[in-house]
């Protein structure tokens, strides 16, 4: 007997690559309450794994300023640890094998990440140790420079100039070196376009953007323009859109947009790079959501839109986790050939 269930969603691997959390406090993400993202939401929505940010705003670039950024990330990365405890908590997936591992248990898989490498200030060592921590990438900025590379937004109030090094700083430069050692992938998403073209060329990894746009049909300075798409399919890098709705459309407003807008943006980056360089990053709970897609319990609803635009089977499946999957199994081979070579 042939199945008579026809959901396009039944059976995929659902990665969505950017998450925010709250803090310093919110609601239990145990219980089904008031966040686009929480443990309930993600079983419903059967999604099978979430890129959960440490997100740390750019502050002043003194030893204070990066002080309180190091704790900061530290304790955020300690809370989305904290996700993965007890019988309803997630599993926690720091490698493409336990993102499969969650996605067989029916469990969400939870992958740590920190946005804007701000966060390690100036010292190396404390990369080192967030890695450690199990971070799986980071965003090389924020909005607003810092000691790593220019942001796509500048930030005057800080001091900001519209680019400070032109691209990655000297220190930037070995940032990148050292996150392919590590196996933490290199987050373009926030850079500048200098800097996104830069760590593209110098990452022995793919670099990827796991919350941005496609600035051809939205002119946003945080969107990829058609020359960053040509490098990231050159490199093996991915374009993971975004459902912020200034993202998707000039000036909308979340209720002016549905879950058509976001296949716009998929449709046009699959015909500029192909099948296998386009993924899903919501932004939920830092902006992210459209109508019909405002929470992680409504991620069927793109997974539909995206069928009926004529995406078959395959190609959805790359398109909502195969093609991040595999990038993160790249991030462990280079990582992996360092350790061999060292041991
Ligand atoms: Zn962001």
């Amino acid at each position: 007997m042939q199945a008579m269930n026809n959901d396009p969603h039944d059976g995929l691997l659902v990665i969505d690559t950017h998450v925010d959390i709250p803090w310093p406090e919110g609601p239990s993400p145990f219980e089904d309450g008031p966040r686009c993202v929480d443990l309930p939401k993600l079983k419903r929505g059967r999604v099978s794994a979430v890129c959960f940010a440490a997100y740390i705003p750019q502050g002043r670039r003194d030893e204070a300023g990066h002080e309180a950024a190091t704790s900061r990330a530290r304790a955020m990365l300690g809370s989305i640890t904290a996700m993965a405890q007890g019988e309803a908590g997630g599993m926690m997936a720091l490698s493409a094998a336990r993102v499969e591992a969650a996605f067989a248990a029916g469990r969400p898989g939870i992958i740590p990440v920190i946005e804007n490498g701000y966060a390690i200030g100036k010292n190396m060592a404390l990369l080192d140790e967030f890695a450690a921590m199990g971070i799986r990438y980071m965003t090389l900025t924020h909005n607003g420079h810092n000691e790593i590379a220019d942001a796509a937004i500048a930030l005057p109030m800080l001091g900001d100039e519209a680019e400070e090094y032109g691209g990655l700083s000297d220190f930037g430069q070995d940032v990148v070196a050292r996150m392919n050692e590590l196996g933490v992938l290199v987050d373009v998403s926030h850079a500048s376009k200098k800097t996104m073209m830069q760590a593209a060329r110098l990452s022995r990894t793919p670099v990827v953007a796991t919350h941005s746009c496609m600035k051809s049909l939205c002119d946003h300075k945080r969107n990829l323009d058609d020359e960053q798409l040509e490098i990231l399919a050159a490199t093996g890098g991915l374009a993971q859109i975004t459902i912020v709705s200034n993202f998707l459309r000039p000036k909308a407003r979340a209720s002016d947009l549905t879950v058509e807008d976001i296949v716009d943006h998929v449709d046009y980056a699959v015909k500029r790079m192909g099948i296998d360089h386009v993924g899903i990053g919501t932004d939920f709970d830092g902006g992210g959501g459209v109508r019909g897609y405002m929470n992680a319990a409504q991620t069927p609803n793109l997974t539909a839109a995206l069928a009926s635009r004529g995406y078959g089977r395959e190609e959805i499946a790359k398109i909502w986790g195969g093609n991040f999957l595999e990038l993160m199994r790249k991030a462990e081979a280079v990582a992996g050939e360092r350790k061999a070579a060292a041991d």
